[in-house]
């Protein structure tokens, strides 16, 4: 455990659900994990107790990513923990492929209703169906202007079928999840806290009554959540968005149990908030520093990532980058410009 991380609670311990195994938090909340294929090695995925017109059975919030491994986790959890009863709606945080994967299988399988946001799910169709714009080449001209170049930019090139191969379908109707909104899940009720930044419009999901929060990939215990800008939004600002976005979380108490999507339940949400925002501010101090001479994103890269990356990291770290340059370029803090060599750079003001 790091220092920032000590700072924080884990009332279960070194407690973590085998694969096809539902920890049970409350009553009717239950906690399962799911494996990933990336160093980022798992999501979790919360099983709660509902009821949909006179109907008793379970819905789920994240489906986990379209891999062996997770379809074989579940199979337990149908045959296990849900033996006889129905997956009545799958609930989705946002279109990232481990939270959206298996949404179309875990809804055609039992006739379940997805629920998500619009801005997600449209991200979600267009990402699934690799259209031009948000598929996987659309990032080699985008990552090549912000001064990538070979050998790393070929390696991006091996990632262009990503989302389709982890996300092969979404279901072809949905009902809309929105900020502010009152989910009724079983006895409870689940307030929506639209986050941005991350995603285009990232669900959380609050319990008063439990006082529990389903916070997606917004509020992480362990690692920052990655805030990237992407080709198909160029001039996007998207850590100004994240850090406003976490300001939603604000009237949430103190001691509300946080259900991440990666690691472990924790308690310490406004600690682990301050941690956050100070990070980033670490970051954006370190990039001001570097750009009293031009700098590229590809150049901010090692400064702010200071180990190897893959190919599937360094495309993060790049996006990363980028916001940081861009949140100070709107703030009148740099400026940013083209050279002669098509290259984009940013520098003081
Ligand atoms: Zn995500």
């Amino acid at each position: 455990m790091n220092a920032l991380e000590s700072q924080l609670d884990y009332p279960l311990g070194d407690t973590i659900p085998a694969p096809g195994a539902v920890h049970a938090l409350a009553p009717g909340v239950g906690w399962l994990r799911m494996p990933l294929p990336f160093a980022l090695d798992h999501i979790n995925l919360w099983l709660l107790g509902d009821e949909v017109e006179g109907r008793a059975g379970q819905s789920v919030v994240d489906c986990g990513a379209a891999t062996d491994p997770t379809r074989a986790a579940w199979e337990q959890v149908f045959t296990g923990a849900m033996a006889g009863q129905d997956l009545l709606r799958v609930l989705a945080t946002h279109c990232h492929p481990d939270h959206v994967g298996l949404s179309d299988w875990l809804c055609r399988r039992f006739d379940a209703a997805f629920w998500i946001s619009a801005g997600e799910y449209g991200f979600a169709r267009m990402m699934s169906a690799g259209l031009p714009g948000v598929d996987g080449p659309s990032a080699i001209p985008h990552f090549e202007r912000h001064g990538l170049r070979a050998p790393e930019l070929a390696r991006m090139g091996e990632r262009r079928n990503y989302y389709p191969s982890l996300v092969p379908a979404v279901p072809h109707a949905y009902t809309r999840l929105r900020d502010g909104q009152l989910v009724r899940i079983g006895a409870h009720r689940w307030r929506v806290i639209a986050g941005f930044g991350h995603s285009p419009e990232h669900a959380s999901l609050y319990c008063a009554a439990l006082n529990m929060l389903i916070s997606g990939d917004m509020v992480l215990p362990r690692i920052s959540t990655n805030v990237s800008v992407f080709a198909v939004e160029p001039e996007g600002n998207p850590l100004q968005l994240y850090l406003d976005s976490l300001g939603r979380f604000a009237d949430l108490p103190e001691d509300t149990l946080v259900l991440p999507s990666h690691g472990k339940p924790f308690r310490g949400l406004h600690t682990r908030i301050t941690q956050l925002r100070e990070h980033h501010t670490a970051r954006l101090a370190e990039v001001v520093q570097a750009c009293a001479a031009p700098q590229s994103a590809a150049d901010i890269v090692p400064l702010m990532f200071r180990r190897p990356l893959d190919a599937h990291q360094l495309s993060f770290a790049l996006g990363e980058a980028l916001a940081h340059l861009h949140k100070l370029w709107a703030d009148g803090i740099l400026r940013r410009e083209t050279g002669t060599d098509g290259v984009i750079r940013f520098h003081l003001i």
